[in-house]
């Protein structure tokens, strides 16, 4: 290969080592993550045949490792995909009450073990059927509603989901979670969303977390056209919104909540 000057090699030569790092980070990541579903697939077992207490606690203990360990692999994985271009956007027609539905059962017993109210605020007129990623739509708002759990220790954390209809067959769902947490600095704004960074260590160092999760929440939204943004005020909370187009696919209104979340 001919090349034009030395900088243009040492990029190049950058370039190389940093995809073969993804790679490396994309194929550890899969391979890790089948021995870590068996354990918490055995260990599901003993949760359930287990007689005595001390193991059924012990068993929990595991579970719950578990399900962070598989968390953090997730993540590395999402991150070293997007890093390495593989990672694609895939539409498909999806019923947004169930994404409500889900995201409500994963995140109302975290709020509650925190002792945070937790509030939902939902259009009953969004169509009930859209045309989108509804996989990465689910990332990204468990993402945010996550983080607004972890980072509140009191308080209320609200999902706000609204919308308008743009054309024919076009909707624009607004989406906001906000928190009335520890807030973030003016001049930290920008930093949540480099991979890797995490605010305050020090003060933050119970908190688990690998700070890739605003960044692939970034990365998500830019693919599908959209931008993260954050309101914040450092001591007494902060709200992250965005706006996201999709397709029409049913206009027949969602309902209310009762319906959405409680009854199935
Ligand atoms: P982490 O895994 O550390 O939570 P994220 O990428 O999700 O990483 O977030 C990056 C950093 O941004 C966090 O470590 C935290 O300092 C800050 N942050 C994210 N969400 C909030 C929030 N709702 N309130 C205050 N700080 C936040």
């Amino acid at each position: 290969k001919q090349y034009m000057s030395d900088l243009e090699r040492l990029s190049d030569e950058a370039t190389q080592a940093n995809r073969a790092k993804s790679n490396f980070l994309a194929n550890m990541s899969h391979e890790i993550r089948t021995p870590i579903n068996t354990m918490i697939g055995m260990n599901e077992m003993i949760v359930r045949e287990a007689v005595s207490e001390d193991v059924v606690r012990y068993a929990g203990n595991i579970r719950e490792a578990g399900r962070s360990l598989l968390a953090i692999i997730n993540d590395i994985l999402d991150f070293s995909k997007i890093e390495s271009g593989k990672m694609e956007i895939i539409a498909v027609n999806y019923q947004l009450s169930f994404v409500i539905h889900d995201l409500f059962n994963m995140i109302e017993l975290k709020a509650k073990e925190k002792g945070l109210s937790l509030v939902l605020d939902v259009d009953e007129n969004l169509p009930s059927r859209l045309l989108g990623d509804d996989v990465r739509i689910r990332q990204i708002m468990l993402n945010l509603l996550s983080n607004a759990i972890k980072y509140t220790n009191e308080g209320t954390v609200t999902l706000r989901i609204s919308g308008r209809k743009e054309e024919e067959d076009e909707y624009i769902l607004h989406v906001e979670v906000q928190d009335t947490g520890i807030g973030i600095r003016e001049e930290d704004k920008e930093k949540i969303f480099y991979s890797f960074q995490r605010l305050e260590e020090t003060k933050n160092r119970n908190i688990e977390g690998t700070g890739l999760g605003m960044s692939i929440t970034t990365s998500f939204l830019r693919m599908m056209g959209s931008r993260l943004q954050l309101e914040s005020e450092y001591g007494r909370g902060s709200t992250f919104y965005f706006d996201l187009k999709q397709k029409i696919v049913d206009e027949t209104p969602v309902g209310g909540l009762e319906h959405i979340c409680y009854d199935r």
